[in-house]
């Protein structure tokens, strides 16, 4: 059995071995892709191959996809890059969506954390002739809800409005369609994927406004200026590849995920999933334990050899209340006992076993504690 079981894939998923190694074989050869020699000409085909892998994951053409430094700044170069704009997004985007632009507006959520198109709908009516973008993404990283997208561009594109969506977290879990979405734009993560860290995407419909304020060199036709991260991109190629395939194959993942969800319910009836009802990525699982700090979960799992996390992973380490669901109407003390699951490429039954051992010790620890504490009383 392994030693330990990582159940934290919408955080960073492990890095595939075809990703790894394509990105060996890279740091060895080195290269800048702008030389014209030899090495720099090796350097660029790499970079184009991985363009081809990564614009295939999703249905996009080669000439679609901009290299970026992750999720964040594909979101951010989406936001800034078309234009000023009216901005609508949803209440559930991640915080390099709500943060990109000062000003944008929340469209909200029902219960089950999907976007309200009647209040989208409403928003866009009331924008007149101002040119508006609309972002909502399509899987969330915390509830691994799916956002009706087809339906926001069909109201966005009635009004005139442009669409990004961030598909972080979709991508290479439920097939992707850019063209069949009819999305502008939209925004790719390797490491949530089995690729490496500080690597990312942009999609850029061809035809799509896009303007770009970084000022350097030409790189990725003018769209993203700075020497290209070669390594990184040969990774992410590598690994949209794997992911494709199985997204494709149907590496379904629902199985162990209802099995984990039904299992904790037998535990504790009164443990509650959120998004249950709507349609979700087969991955992800946000789960509250009545009674039990999300901290305190992922510290006794994590001790188990178990690891989850509380909610969204922020950069400071610290566990914050969640904006996804305060957005969903989820009061703060049930919130703050609301802990993430999310399987990925490498998860064997094993893990989903140590789990629910790990987490079934846990209540009854707690339960039993709080039953001598009563009686002590
Ligand atoms: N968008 C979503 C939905 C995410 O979950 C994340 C990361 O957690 C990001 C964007 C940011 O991606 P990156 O870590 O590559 O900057």
């Amino acid at each position: 059995m392994a030693a330990s079981a990582y159940l934290d894939h919408n955080a960073t998923s492990p890095l595939r071995p075809a990703a790894f190694e394509s990105m060996v074989e890279v740091l060895r050869a080195g290269g800048n892709p702008s030389s014209v020699h030899a090495a720099g000409r090796k350097a660029r085909a790499v970079v184009e191959a991985a363009r081809r892998q990564v614009a295939s994951l999703v249905g996009a053409l080669p000439t679609e996809i901009v290299f970026t430094s992750g999720g964040t700044e594909a979101n951010s170069l989406a936001l800034s890059g078309a234009g000023r704009r009216r901005v609508l997004v949803s209440a559930v985007e991640h915080d390099s969506v709500l943060r990109a632009v000062p000003g944008a507006e929340i469209v909200g959520v029902d219960g089950n954390g999907v976007v309200d198109l009647v209040a989208l709908e409403q928003a866009l009516a009331s924008s007149g002739d101002e040119p508006v973008l609309v972002s909502v993404m399509l899987a969330n990283n915390e509830t691994g809800v799916l956002q009706p997208i087809a339906e926001a561009v069909r109201l966005a594109r009635g009004a005139g409005a442009l669409v990004h969506c961030d598909a972080v977290q979709a991508a290479g879990k439920v097939p992707v369609d850019v063209h069949g979405l009819g999305v502008d734009y939209l925004s790719l993560s390797a490491h949530k994927i089995g690729g490496p860290t500080g690597v990312g995407a942009l999609m850029v419909r061809n035809g799509a406004p896009f303007a770009t304020d970084r000022r350097g060199g030409g790189q990725e036709s003018n769209r993203r200026a700075g020497t290209e991260n070669v390594a990184g991109i040969a990774g992410f190629g590598a690994a949209a590849q794997e992911a494709g395939k199985q997204a494709a194959e149907g590496l379904d993942l629902a199985g162990w995920r209802d099995r984990i969800e039904l299992s904790l319910v037998q535990i504790a009836p009164q443990a509650r999933i959120f998004g249950a009802c709507a349609k979700r990525i087969t991955n992800t699982s946000c789960i509250a334990m009545p009674g039990v700090p999300a901290e305190t979960q992922v510290m006794a799992l994590d001790l188990a050899g178990v690891y989850i996390s509380a909610g969204a992973a922020c950069s400071s380490g610290k566990v914050q209340r969640s904006a996804v669901l305060a957005a969903m109407g989820v009061p703060a003390e049930e919130a703050a006992t609301a802990v993430r699951i999310s399987l990925g490429w490498n998860t064997e039954l094993a893990d989903i076993e140590r789990l629910i051992t790990a987490w079934r010790d846990l209540y009854i620890r707690v339960t039993q504690s709080d039953i001598s504490q009563a009686e002590a009383a």
